[in-house]
């Protein structure tokens, strides 16, 4: 199908957009979502407001110990940045699964935050990461949580009238060591299930692990139960198999064509223990 008619504007300036979201127009960062939505006509916006021009929009720097991630990073810049893969190596694996080499080079970061798809692999890491998402409007910034960021599927903590502008992590701690393993859908290259592991291990003991889910439910979740039962052990084969049951009993997954709701749950566990034996 061919899109419905709209206007497009690309801006050079990072107000001059905020203006133009202000006014109604739609962030177009990388397309590959946005575009297939206009095609389809699930989404009729009347403007484009295209982002890439914008300089500062993109790319990551170190700054006060922290790495600011600008949400026009592609996928491809995520998963091939020298600082990323030594500051933050569970951000630059989970990009590297994500589609295939063209949606890599198109897509962004802030692009699949934005737009919360329930099976998208970024929102794992960020909530193993810990990660703190910044937002701008015309009337100025504010942070929000990566816990707090996503409210059901395809839908954020993001206002009308707000752009996605970074996202902010610290980077691993020494000792720490992390991983993502995916249940891939084999058309899409979506998670099926997907699981985002982070784990800090001093003095032979587990002393700290953050663990995100995507793909299970509508909405990604933290595994804190999981989390709970893991720090203060020593991280053997039986204590990750004691720690990952019951991962998802309280969560209410989904049920597809590709996976029932009960394969799922079932999954999230195979899968985090997957990713939490390779750390451990
Ligand atoms: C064939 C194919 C396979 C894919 N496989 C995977 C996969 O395996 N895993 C996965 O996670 N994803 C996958 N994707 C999705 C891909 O990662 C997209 O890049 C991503 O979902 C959207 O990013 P984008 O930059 O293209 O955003 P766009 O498509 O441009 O925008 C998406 C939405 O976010 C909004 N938006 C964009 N940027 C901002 C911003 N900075 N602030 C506020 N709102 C914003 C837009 O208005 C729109 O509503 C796949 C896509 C395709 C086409």
């Amino acid at each position: 199908m061919i899109a419905t008619d709209f206007a497009y504007s690309a801006p050079a300036t990072l107000a001059d957009a905020l203006q133009l979201i202000a006014d109604g127009a739609k962030p177009l960062a990388g397309g590959m979502s946005l575009v297939p939505m206009m095609k389809l006509r699930l989404a009729q916006p009347e403007r484009l407001v295209d982002l890439r021009r914008i300089p500062g929009l993109k790319g990551v720097r170190e700054e006060d110990g922290r790495l600011r991630i600008g949400a026009l990073t592609t996928h491809y810049e995520m998963a091939s940045s020298a600082l990323v893969r030594l500051k933050c190596p569970l951000l630059s694996e989970t990009a590297g699964h994500i589609g295939d080499v063209q949606v890599r080079n198109m897509g962004t970061i802030g692009g699949s935050l934005a737009h919360a798809d329930p099976a998208a692999d970024w929102p794992a890491a960020i909530l193993a990461s810990e990660a703190t998402l910044v937002v701008e409007s015309v009337g100025g910034r504010r942070e929000i949580t990566a816990s707090d960021f996503f409210l059901d599927p395809f839908a954020t903590a993001i206002e009308p009238g707000e752009l996605l502008v970074e996202i902010v992590v610290s980077p691993d701690a020494e000792g720490a060591r992390s991983a993502y393993r995916k249940m891939v859908q084999p058309a899409s290259g979506f998670a099926i299930v997907g699981v985002a592991a982070r784990v800090e291990k001093t003095g032979g003991g587990v002393t700290k692990c953050r663990i995100g889910v995507t793909g299970v439910a509508g909405v990604p979740f933290r595994a804190l139960g999981v989390e709970q039962r893991l720090v203060g052990t020593a991280g053997s084969k039986a204590d990750v198999a004691a720690a990952v049951k019951g991962l998802a009993a309280d969560v209410e997954a989904n049920s597809d064509i590709h996976a029932s709701a009960l394969y799922r749950k079932a999954m999230a566990e195979v899968y985090a223990a997957r990713a939490l034996e390779s750390i451990l």
